[in-house]
């Protein structure tokens, strides 16, 4: 984490009621080292830091009645404003599940771009006069509803870091990877040569490498046939 107010680097800004929860399992493996080598920044906001009354309340009921809180607008967008001064080319998000399905090709772009501000929501989410004024685009981690936007964080810097250069050993281990070329990997498998009466497909011991692209490729479209017809049909 640093104090510079250049957005030099590639920088997510993470606004959170729950500071404590970050880096959380982006400081280990991969991204922590990435994070520790300066390949990319962290900053994280407490909306609670801008809160105004003696309370330091962040959230109140909804209008109209109903149950849960919303995150106040007033709080959200202060807290907004100073992410967006910390990195003004960064694209804004909402983790919502109200919002775009994340993949493969939104990572890629993410990767691309200045840095990310990430909003996480809780309780019932945010106002939505704050989504519209400060130009949030909704996201989503897939079909189901969390307490929180934290972990959506997580899993959508994750995918979106290990894409950046240098973060990752070798160039080859993205290229063949599910999504990047509309098709799901073909099985992987390692020594011993035989497990629990199993062995591993001949072809891949063959040395015969043309003949291994082949079989890996045959393995992905069949998979992908199997599991996820909806990709082919996408290509
Ligand atoms: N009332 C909302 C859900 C709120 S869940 C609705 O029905 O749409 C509380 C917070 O968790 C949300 O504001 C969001 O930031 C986060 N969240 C929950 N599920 C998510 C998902 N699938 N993808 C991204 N963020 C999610």
């Amino acid at each position: 984490m640093t104090d510079d107010s250049e957005c030099s680097k590639w920088r997510a800004v993470c606004l959170t009621l729950f500071p404590e929860l970050f880096p959380g399992p982006l400081g280990a493996s991969v991204t922590g080292t990435a994070l520790d080598k300066g390949l990319w920044d962290l900053d994280v906001i407490n909306f609670r830091d801008f809160a105004t009354d003696k309370h330091r309340s962040v959230d109140d009921t909804p209008a109209g009645g109903g149950p849960g809180m919303v995150l106040r607008p007033d709080v959200a967008a202060k807290a907004i404003d100073a992410a967006v001064e910390l990195c003004p080319t960064a694209q804004r998000v909402y983790l919502s599940p109200r919002g775009r399905p994340f993949d493969q090709d939104l990572a890629r772009d993410f990767a691309s771009c200045d840095g990310l501000i990430l909003v996480c929501g809780r309780f019932e989410g945010l106002d939505e006069r704050v989504i519209t004024s400060r130009e949030l685009e909704e996201v989503s981690i897939g079909d189901f509803v969390m307490t929180g936007g934290e972990m959506a964080a997580f899993c959508l810097l994750d995918a979106v870091v290990r894409l950046k250069d240098g973060v990752l050993g070798a160039q080859s281990s993205l290229d063949n990877e599910s999504f990047e070329g509309g098709l799901l990997e073909h099985p992987h498998y390692t020594r011993p040569r035989e497990f629990e009466g199993e062995a591993i497909p001949e072809v891949l011991l063959s040395g015969d490498h043309g003949k291994i692209e082949k079989w890996r490729h045959e393995q992905s479209i069949k998979l992908t046939k199997e599991r996820r017809p909806d990709l082919l049909q996408n290509e």
